[in-house]
């Protein structure tokens, strides 16, 4: 197994003589391997990684300076929307957000000053699915980088530099590292002049993960296959069970045919995921708060991608940070409910959905 090198330093043999490690900020045995791990994954050349998703996004924002501009999905983790909107953009970088779908729409957004186009899919909260190839040929034209969340759908469901991204980033803390025990951020790029960039920001501001958390990470990897398989048949039967009960108004997940990202999804996913949201026929946050103050086998709680269930209200939670005008042009209610199915028993899930909707 890869060794933790929990070490600040490392001593050299005379000065600037090493052996390739200075300081731990830098570099470090076990984080260069999982850096190479994730990279690997992703199908791309380089990884990078950070302390946390956010600060693996905070990264690639400073490659730009005041005047640039970037375009942004418009459903996204309210995370995201904080730092570009109250972080970024008072330091003059413009953020667009649009809902991505037409390639005019997206062509529209861009002008001389545009540099980067970011994207989520499936988008959080609301399972939206953004064709991943449509918006790279639209970027590669006009000469921009695309950047891709793919933290929802993890590298064995979807690889975007595939798909011609030019950086993917992951929220660690979710489905790669798999067990709620771990924050952590990632990027992966292709080109080497990228990856001295970005990594340049790694060590000068120095969000770096340590060398306990990465081998941790190392460890829920290489169950990354198979609990995503099983996060899938679960999502697949809970979607099942949601959509038909009385109480559910509508279930957003990329399964269903009657999903209208559903073809796109099946091109480039490989299967559809464990993350689903629905809202209730009464649509009030009581309602939803009713509903998720009864569950027992989902717990309450932020994040996702962990081998246990957890169930959350976006609009008062992850989303928060987002302005309720805004949410509601994206048609995040006040009563809907983000699950994040983990690898238990279904039917034992399913049990607990029916009774708390009941
Ligand atoms: N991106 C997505 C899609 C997320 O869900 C999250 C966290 O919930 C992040 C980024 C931020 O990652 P972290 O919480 O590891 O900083």
């Amino acid at each position: 197994m890869t060794p933790i090198f929990q070490t600040s330093t490392y001593v050299q043999e005379s000065p600037g003589k090493h052996k390739g490690y200075e300081y731990a900020r830098t570099q470090n045995p076990t984080r260069d391997v999982l850096e190479k791990n994730i990279a690997a994954l992703e199908n791309g050349n380089y990884g990078i990684c950070f302390a946390s998703g956010m600060a693996a996004i905070d990264a690639i924002i400073k490659l730009f300076k005041p005047g640039d501009e970037i375009i942004s999905t418009n459903d996204l983790y309210g995370g995201t929307y904080r730092i570009f909107k109250k972080v970024f953009e008072p330091y003059g970088i413009k953020f667009h957000f649009i809902s991505m779908h037409g390639k005019s729409d997206l062509e529209r957004e861009i002008n001389k000053n545009t540099r980067m186009i970011w994207l989520e899919t499936p988008t959080n909260p609301m399972m939206n699915i953004i064709d991943i190839q449509m918006v790279s040929e639209v970027a590669k034209k006009h000469n921009i980088l695309l950047a891709v969340d793919n933290t929802f759908a993890t590298p064995y469901l979807q690889r975007p530099i595939d798909l011609g991204a030019d950086i993917v980033m992951h929220s660690v803390t979710k489905y790669l590292g798999g067990h709620s025990d771990v924050i952590m951020g990632a990027l992966v790029v292709q080109e080497e002049k990228l990856f001295d960039q970005l990594s340049f920001l790694q060590n000068a501001c120095g969000a770096i993960p340590g060398p306990n958390d990465c081998f941790l990470v190392l460890r829920g990897i290489k169950t990354l296959h198979l609990r995503m398989d099983r996060h899938c048949e679960n999502g697949r039967k809970i979607s099942g069970f949601l959509v038909e009960h009385p109480m559910v108004e509508k279930v957003f997940w990329p399964g269903f045919e009657s999903h209208p990202g559903h073809l796109i999804a099946r091109h480039q996913m490989k299967d559809f995921g464990g993350m689903i949201s629905f809202t209730l026929k009464e649509d009030s946050q009581q309602a939803a708060f009713e509903v998720l103050e009864k569950f027992e086998l989902f717990s309450l709680a932020e994040s996702l991608g962990g081998v246990e269930s957890l169930c959350g209200h976006p609009a008062s939670m992850t989303h928060a940070a987002i302005p309720k005008s805004e949410r509601e042009k994206v048609g995040l209610k006040d009563s809907l409910i983000r699950l994040s199915v983990g690898i238990e028993d279904a039917d034992d899930l399913i049990d607990d959905l029916a009774k708390a909707l009941g």
